[in-house]
């Protein structure tokens, strides 16, 4: 496994790899593994013959008095797991190499920001947007891989690739969970053992929307009020946003028509957490 720390020699690797006709793999990621990179890691080896991981703890998606310092940044144990599942090249450039002095060229993704996380976090998604379009121009692979977790975050580069026309799949893989239902998030290792238990409670809710849309329930004002109802068991959790939005648009919808995001955001401590499933309307 190669160690990239320059654009030049990630490019250098991939150029090798690609005139021998192999399909490239990326996994953007911001590092301190746990299972649910693992699962993206794995996706990208089953589908590609060459597979570059990123890491890169992104300045730009942060905002100000959000916990960037403070992101934990596991290199060693990072690059032992990429072995392990033999990855390619792990790309792990200094800040440096990503941003100049200034940057002053963005990636901005209109309306589908603006919504759900958009609202708390407003440079959040074109800090994600700028460096995912950078990292497609410096690894030019041909498929990317993204987890279902951050689902606004999917719909959001899956929009920037077709809007600019960017030759690469995007892959969504599936959301992994702790064995009770807790999203796993390098986020979790903010949370004490009650907050942990606390935060099962934000898939319960889902679980409970996903019931309800089933059993034939269309309105979602009644869904969310339910999901409220859970969530507010658990004195710890501060709710910032329950939404049931156009899995397309990202729009709100108070009649359940067709296939649904149900999104959850919630601070518990000092984290702040985040989860949703899709739903199809009728099952
Ligand atoms: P991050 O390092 O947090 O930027 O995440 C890198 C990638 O891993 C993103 O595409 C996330 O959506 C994905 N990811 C994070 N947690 C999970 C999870 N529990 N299941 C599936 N994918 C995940």
């Amino acid at each position: 496994m190669e160690i990239a720390k320059t654009i030049e020699s990630v490019r250098n690797l991939v150029k090798a790899a690609r005139s021998q006709g192999k399909k490239i793999g990326l996994v953007p990621t911001m590092g301190a593994f746990h299972i649910g990179h693992i699962s993206l890691i794995e996706a990208a080896v089953k589908r590609c013959e060459f597979v570059v991981v990123s890491i890169f703890v992104n300045p730009t998606q942060f905002g100000p008095g959000e916990d960037f310092e403070k992101y934990p940044r596991p290199l060693d144990a990072d690059l032992e797991i990429c072995k392990k599942a033999g990855i390619d090249v792990v790309f792990a450039p200094a800040q440096e190499q990503m941003y100049g002095a200034e940057n002053l060229t963005w990636i901005n993704v209109e309306k589908l920001t603006e919504q759900l996380c958009g609202q708390s976090r407003p440079v959040h998604f074109r800090g994600v947007t700028t460096v995912c379009a950078k990292l497609f121009n410096i690894v030019e692979p041909d498929i990317a891989f993204f987890g279902q977790k951050d689902g606004q975050q999917a719909i959001v580069i899956k929009r920037m690739v077709a809007d600019l026309n960017m030759p690469l799949e995007i892959a969504i893989c599936p959301t992994i969970r702790e064995p009770d239902g807790l999203a796993v998030s390098s986020r979790n290792k903010y949370l004490t053992k009650q907050q942990k238990k606390d935060a099962t409670l934000i898939y319960k809710s889902l679980q409970k929307c996903r019931q309800m849309i089933d059993a034939g329930v269309t309105d979602s004002e009644t869904i969310i009020a339910e999901m409220r109802k859970i969530l507010s068991q658990a004195p710890s959790i501060k709710i910032e946003y329950i939404s049931i939005v156009d899995a397309e648009t990202l729009q709100t919808t108070d009649l359940i028509a067709r296939q649904v995001l149900a999104a959850v955001a919630v601070r518990i401590g000092s984290a702040r957490l985040i989860d949703n499933i899709l739903v199809d309307a009728g099952g």
